[in-house]
């Protein structure tokens, strides 16, 4: 029986997991759920899944979860803060930890599960973005696992020549190019000069996929898919100039590897994030993850177009970041967390994003990435000048 820690819980791939879980009680039980400030949500999962510990980021909503329990006579442990979710990732009660918390809070918790050498699954895509170095130096020197959740970057490791011992380091291995496909999100087809006026609900409403807010609108911007540059260049061991991003709005195929002798290898399937849930979950096996069989006919085609950076200015600003290296990607990182925050409460137009970010690119000077305290003092001074640019924005 292996034990699961969740970190995210609540949240869309939270719930796509434990879906996945439920289906195989017989390998898998719940350790510890984490999330936010969710209590409603987590207080269900916990009457379904009765894992050993509950943690709650804000100390009232644990307060809340915590008399919700013990009317309920569930023994569930309650706790609260960042030091508990560290607590629930490298415990030795632990074996996998599905590090799917959104934006910079996931950073703690899974490098103190890459320290106790666990098999992270790992969907926080921003946690590599801030510190791929320092996390991958991590998981190599504790034997951790680290497999990717990250729909492309699952695709992506499945067409690798892995094998079943885990790998990180693809420079001999005859690989030409990673191609990562995106769908473009609900603006693509839009004319450029009407996305100042996309409002968040449109912003959110992604054509594929149910994902949370923030990873929607990244979705609409295709900052997403820039992190995702990033996160396959730190995973995969592979320079910028060999990763290529192409258009592909069905989403089916999930990304590509293109080897020397031309083989093209691809990994398809219906854009359901079970799968690569459950791929990492079993890995090296193969498990039922509850979704439906790919109908190639009904599907009916494949499409494929070039990845506009005039459209997607974030696209080009996360090549960028990546090219510039040090705490670049860190701060590139969190001022898209801050300019999304804002156009989500309406403080800032959708075309705003990325002059933030430009901005604060320009104005946070990049230091080596070889500790947490640069990280974190970058992300911080980021966040600070993201805040000015905003107000200047606002006030004109
Ligand atoms: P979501 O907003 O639906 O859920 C986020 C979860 O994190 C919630 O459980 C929330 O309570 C928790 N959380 C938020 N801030 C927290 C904090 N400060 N401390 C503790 N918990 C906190 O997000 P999501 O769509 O599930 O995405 C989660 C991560 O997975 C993101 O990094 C995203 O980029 C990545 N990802 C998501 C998808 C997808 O299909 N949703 C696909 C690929 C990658
Ligand atoms: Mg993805």
């Amino acid at each position: 029986m292996q034990q699961v820690t969740i970190l995210g819980s609540t949240g869309s791939i939270g719930i796509s997991t434990l879906d996945v879980l439920q289906r195989h009680p017989e390998k898998y039980s719940v350790y510890a759920l984490a999330a936010n400030k969710s209590v409603d949500t987590i207080f269900e999962q916990c009457i379904q899944f009765q894992p050993a510990v509950a943690v709650m980021l804000c100390p009232d909503s644990a307060e809340q979860l915590e008399i919700k329990l013990r009317k309920a006579g569930l023994a569930t442990a309650v706790q609260s803060g960042m030091q508990a979710l560290e607590m629930i990732s490298s415990a030795d009660e632990t074996d996998i930890v599905v590090a799917a918390i959104v934006g910079a809070a996931g950073l703690l918790p899974t490098l103190a599960a890459a320290k106790a050498g666990k098999r992270i699954l790992l969907a926080n895509k921003e946690a590599l973005v801030m510190s791929g170095a320092l996390l991958m130096r991590e998981v190599e020197a504790n034997n951790a696992i680290l497999l990717p959740v990250d729909s492309e970057h699952n695709a992506i490791w499945q067409c690798m020549p892995v094998g079943d011992t885990q790998q990180y380091h693809f420079e001999n291995k005859g690989i030409r190019r990673i191609i990562l496909t995106a769908s473009g999100g609900p603006f693509r087809d839009w004319d450029i000069d009407d996305l100042d006026r996309v409002t968040p609900e449109q912003a959110v409403a992604h054509p594929n996929w149910s994902m949370g807010q923030k990873i929607s609108v990244d979705s609409a911007t295709m900052m997403n898919k820039g992190l995702e540059v990033i996160e396959a260049h730190w995973l995969f061991g592979v320079s910028s100039d060999k990763i290529e991003v192409v258009l592909h709005r069905q989403s089916i195929i999930h990304s590509m590897v293109d080897y020397a002798d031309g083989s093209v290898l691809a990994q398809m399937g219906n854009p359901d994030m079970r799968t690569p849930i459950a791929n990492t979950l079993a890995w090296p096996q193969r498990i039922d993850s509850g979704v439906e069989p790919l109908d190639l006919v009904k599907a009916g085609r494949l499409d494929f177009s070039e990845a506009d950076f005039a459209r997607f200015p974030c696209l080009a600003l996360a090549y960028k970041a990546l090219n510039a290296g040090g705490t670049s990607t860190a701060i590139l990182n969190a001022a898209n967390e801050v300019a999304v925050e804002a156009f989500l409460n309406r403080k800032i137009k959708f075309t705003d994003i990325a002059r933030i970010i430009a901005d604060v690119l320009e104005g946070v000077q990049s230091t080596a990435a070889d500790s947490l305290e640069h990280i974190l003092s970058a992300d911080q001074m980021a966040r600070k000048v993201a805040q000015q640019q905003m107000r200047k924005l606002c006030n004109h």
